[in-house]
C-alpha cells in the first residue's frame, strides 16, 4: 500500500525530533545502499505514492512496514464495513430514530476501527526511524525522511538541496477517513429513503395530538386558512402504521391505518372532509396567462402522497411573465387547498363539481 500523496504518515507514535526535507528535482532519484530506516544496508525497497520512488529498506523493516500498511488497510477495511452496516440497519431497527441519526451511527461505527488502530498502533523500536512508512511525500512536493542521516545521504548522492527541520507530526493518510464519510452519506440518503416526509394539517377547530402506532409525536394548532406555514413536517418510518389525532381530553378525532413507501411524500390532514386538496402544475413555455392544469387529491383516510418534486405548499403559483424555473426542468407544481364549497371554478370542474 503506497504513502498517501500529498501527506506524510510518519507510523510512530512519537516522530523523532529532527527530519531531513529533501527538494526533489525533475530528474529519477538514483538510491543509495543503505536502508532509510535504520543504519543497516537496504537490501530491498518499498515504492512510494506515485512518483515511482523505491525507498530502500534492509529485510527487518520491510517487515514492519509491510505489517503497519497491512493493519492500515484492515482498519480502512473494517471502518467500510462496520460503518455501512451501521447506517444500514439503523432505521430498521430503530425506526423511531429521527431520519438523520442512521447517518451519525454509521459515521461513528466507521470511526470505531479506526480508534482502535490508532489506540493500539506501535512505537518504533529502538535504533528505528518509524514504524511504519520512514520517508514520504509532505504537500509541498518535499519529500521527509524521518531517519535524518538517511536523508541526507540520499541528498548528497543525488546533489539536492537538503533541510534539517522538525519531523512532521503524525498525520491520518486521508483516505483513512473513506469509511466515515461513505458510511455518513449512506446513512443520509438511507435516512431519507425510510422515513418519508410526512407534512400534518390539523383542519379542525380544535388543536390534537397526532399519535403513531400509539406513541404521540406532534401536537398540532389548527389552521383553517391556507397557508405555506401550516402544519408539521415529519418524518415517519415506512410500513404500515396506525395515525390517530386525539384532542385534548381524550376523544378520538380521526384514525387510519396507513402504509408509507420509503421515499415517498404524504400529505395527512384528517378529519376535514369539506377541505379539498389538489395539485397546479405549469409548464414552462406555456405562458403566465395560461391556466394550470389541476390534478384533484381524493383520500378517505385524510392521507395524500404527492409528487416529490413539489416547489409551492398551499400558495398559488406566481403570475406574472418570469421564467418559470421549477424543480423539476420548466415544470411549477403547487399544493393548494380550499373550501370544497368555495372552490373557483376551473378546480370545482377538475373536482367534478361545476
Ligand atoms: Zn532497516
Ligand atoms: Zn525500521
Amino acid at each position: 500500500m503506497p504513502a498517501p500523496l500529498g501527506s506524510v504518515s510518519s507510523g510512530s507514535v512519537e516522530p523523532p525530533a529532527l527530519a531531513a526535507w529533501l527538494e526533489l528535482g525533475s530528474t529519477p532519484l538514483r538510491p543509495i545502499a543503505r536502508c532509510a530506516c535504520c543504519p543497516a544496508p537496504g537490501t530491498s525497497a518499498l515504492r512510494l505514492a506515485s512518483l515511482g520512488l523505491l525507498v530502500p529498506l534492509c529485510a527487518a523493516c520491510r517487515e514492519h512496514v509491510a505489517q503497519a500498511r497491512t493493519h492500515r488497510l484492515a482498519a480502512l477495511l473494517a471502518s467500510l464495513l462496520l460503518g455501512a452496516s451501521c447506517a444500514a440497519t439503523t432505521p430498521l431497527v430503530v425506526p423511531a430514530w429521527p431520519w438523520w441519526s442512521s447517518a451519525l451511527s454509521g459515521a461513528l461505527a466507521a470511526g470505531l476501527p479506526l480508534a482502535l488502530w490508532w489506540w493500539l498502533r506501535r512505537a518504533p523500536a529502538l535504533g528505528h526511524a518509524a514504524a511504519a512508512e520512514c520517508a514520504a511525500l509532505a504537500r509541498d512536493g518535499r519529500l521527509v525522511c524521518l531517519d535524518p542521516s538517511f536523508g541526507l545521504a540520499l541528498a548528497a548522492a543525488n546533489d539536492l538541496p537538503v533541510r534539517l527541520a522538525p519531523a512532521p507530526s503524525w498525520l491520518l493518510p486521508r483516505w483513512l477517513g473513506v469509511g466515515v464519510l461513505l458510511s455518513g452519506a449512506l446513512g443520509l440518503g438511507l435516512g431519507h429513503l425510510h422515513q418519508p416526509e410526512t407534512r400534518v394539517l390539523n383542519l379542525t377547530t380544535e388543536s390534537w395530538t397526532l399519535e403513531v402506532d400509539g406513541r404521540p409525536l406532534a401536537t398540532l394548532l389548527p389552521s383553517r386558512v391556507e397557508s405555506s406555514a401550516a402544519g408539521a413536517a415529519l418524518r415517519l418510518p415506512a410500513g404500515r402504521h396506525h395515525l390517530l389525532a386525539r384532542a385534548r381530553g381524550g376523544a378520538v378525532i380521526a384514525e387510519a391505518r396507513v402504509e408509507l413507501r420509503g421515499g415517498a411524500r404524504y400529505l395527512y390532514a384528517p378529519a376535514a372532509p369539506e377541505i379539498c386538496f389538489w395539485l397546479e402544475e405549469r409548464t414552462q413555455g406555456s405562458g403566465a396567462a395560461a391556466a394550470p392544469s389541476i390534478t384533484p387529491l381524493r383520500s378517505d383516510t385524510g392521507l395524500h402522497e404527492l409528487p416529490s418534486e413539489l416547489d409551492r405548499w398551499f400558495s398559488p403559483l406566481p403570475a406574472g411573465s418570469s421564467p418559470l424555473l421549477g424543480s423539476s426542468g420548466g415544470r411549477l407544481r403547487a399544493l393548494r387547498q380550499a373550501r370544497c364549497l368555495e372552490l373557483e371554478p376551473a378546480v370545482a370542474k377538475a373536482f367534478g363539481r361545476d
